[in-house]
């Protein structure tokens, strides 16, 4: 155990998850097995090995799918409200788990320590709603138009739902999967980012306890472990006929295409592009709390950060100013340790390119008026700590248009109506979140018109990050166009059924056609 991990009481979290210094990365839930290769975990925290964990093989998988199968076909004939039962009792033991989860999250991935304690809060969100929709599957009924006959829908479970997730939210995006995917009758399986697997064998093991205490068939919670391969082996599964994938929009045209090629679904969760536009009627003090927050927190490593800044030019100087000089408070450190604002990056590649993304602005043209860099020396050993940037920089930039996974902030004029910042906010390929700051109803009715944000989050004197899991999370146009979490995301783990039912001693036809024999 390295300094850093003994100070903040990393070993006692392990041993509270049940984690080994090797862990395997296959389980149906009832058992845990793997045969692959070991996949070591560092910390972009302090760089330090927190442990291992065996990858799945082909045959692993298969042993996973055909369990899953074969669990689904009990899992399914469970009364709803039962597995609902199921998923509270899941639900009390994250929230009896959330400090050593919540510090797991922050030292594996590198979040702040209050981020990874609000990631588990929202899977113990998730599986509240989760529950309460296990008495609300409805579907409608209808009137039929012929007499004697009568005519509803209803929904039935898919089968086995397969989720594949990013290392930015190690376990929030499982869950949001799972809570909903299991009252809804359907077996898991989690295939969770290579870059965060203690997280995915920390939260599986919680499951199983909890699954076997119920007598839950094996297979219902069930863990795959490896890079992109081991998730290829569900994309072109036709036994799988949802997969729900979570990640960078390069992945997702190849998940896409390989579902779409078994006319399987899918629900993809990929990368943002979020703008939040200032007009002049903003409040100045909330726009610099919401940009801040939303451009380093999580050290820009959210789907929703914050990566432009649209400001109307009648304010444009006070609001960088006022940015700016937020910018010099910031504290980058340890994510541990609760006076840091700003935590490292995830790896090394991570870092290269926010370099990259800082070199090319100014190759194409932009202004850096907070300079960027990585941070060496003690407490940076990881090599993972980079200063948050901004950039003065042009909508139509290559790079500007990109989703650079890091602290680069853009910010940039627009001047006469807000019709002209929607433009630009709406000028990208990505369709994740949105914002604006004002305090004029017409702006902010107009942004959120059918001619205003084309984005699946489109927020009003808040900023583009995060959001609550009561609605329906996801975006448009190269985001995926997937929506998971609350609302009515749920229909998408189950299969919609209409039925008519005639109760007359005759056959009568619709759309009144005559068959008589
Ligand atoms: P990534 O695309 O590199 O990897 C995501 C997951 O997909 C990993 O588990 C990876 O192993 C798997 N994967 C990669 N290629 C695959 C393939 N060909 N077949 C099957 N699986 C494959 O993304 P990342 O770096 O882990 O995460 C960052 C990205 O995720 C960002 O673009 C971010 O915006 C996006 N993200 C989106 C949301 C959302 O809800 N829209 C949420 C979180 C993260």
């Amino acid at each position: 155990m390295s300094e850093v991990a003994q100070k903040f009481g990393i070993k006692q979290a392990l041993k509270d998850l049940g984690l080994q210094e090797t862990n395997n990365g296959t389980s149906t839930g009832k058992d845990f097995f793997s045969s692959g290769e070991v996949i070591e975990s560092y910390s972009p925290v302090d760089g330090a090995l927190i442990g291992k964990v065996k990858a799945t093989t082909k045959e692993d998988y298969e042993k996973v799918i055909k369990t899953a199968e074969a669990g689904f076909k009990e899992w399914r004939t469970w009364p709803s409200p039962q597995r609902g039962e199921v998923v509270r009792q899941f639900n009390d033991e994250l929230r009896r788990l959330k400090e050593p989860l919540g510090k797991l999250v922050s030292y594996e991935m590198g979040k702040s320590y209050q981020e990874g304690l609000g990631e588990v809060q929202e899977m113990i969100d998730i599986c509240d709603f989760a529950v309460g929709l296990s008495r609300q599957l409805h579907g409608l009924t209808m009137h039929s138009e012929r007499p004697g006959h009568r005519m509803y829908e209803q929904y039935h479970p898919l089968g086995v739902v397969g989720i594949i997730s990013a290392f930015n939210f190690p376990v929030a995006v499982w869950s949001w999967n799972t809570a909903l995917a299991w009252v809804c009758g359907d077996a898991c399986i989690w295939k969770g980012s290579e870059k965060t697997p203690l997280t995915s064998v920390a939260c599986q093991n919680i499951a199983a306890r909890v699954f076997a205490e119920n007598d839950v068939p094996a297979g219902i919670s069930s863990l795959i472990t490896g890079d992109y391969t081991v998730g290829e082996m569900m994309t072109n599964d036709k036994r799988v006929p949802l997969i729900s994938a979570t990640g960078s929009i390069r992945m997702g045209k190849i998940v896409a295409q390989a579902v779409a090629a078994r006319l399987g679904k899918s629900l993809l969760e990929l990368g943002g592009n979020n703008a939040i536009i200032v007009t002049p009627d903003a409040d100045i003090k909330n726009t610099v709390i919401g940009a801040v927050f939303g451009a380093v927190g999580t050290c820009g490593q959210r789907c929703t950060s914050t990566r432009r800044l649209i400001i109307h030019e009648s304010i444009y100087d006070k609001v960088r100013d006022a940015i700016v000089k937020a910018y010099k408070q910031l504290r980058i450190g340890n994510p541990l340790d609760e006076n840091n604002h700003v935590g490292p990056l995830i790896d090394k590649d991570a870092v290269k390119n926010y370099q990259n993304a800082l070199d090319k602005v100014v190759e194409e043209g932009g202004n850096i008026l907070v300079k960027g860099g990585v941070l060496e020396g003690e407490g940076y050993e990881s090599g993972c700590y980079v200063k948050p940037a901004i950039a003065e920089a042009k909508n139509e930039f290559k790079i500007v248009q990109h989703e650079t996974f890091a602290p680069v902030l853009y910010i940039m004029k627009y001047s006469g109506d807000v019709s002209n910042a929607i433009e630009l906010q709406n000028g990208v390929v990505q369709g994740l979140s949105s914002a604006i700051m004002t305090n004029n109803l017409r702006e902010a009715e107009r942004f959120l018109s059918v001619e205003g944000s084309d984005c699946g989050i489109a927020n009003v004197n808040i900023g583009t990050s995060g959001a609550e899991i009561g609605g329906a999370f996801g975006g448009e146009k190269e985001t995926g166009g997937g929506r998971e979490s609350g609302s009515d995301a749920w229909k998408i783990y189950m299969r919609r059924q209409t039925n008519t039912i005639n109760y007359t001693t005759e056959l009568p036809l619709a759309q009144g056609i005559k068959f008589d024999l």
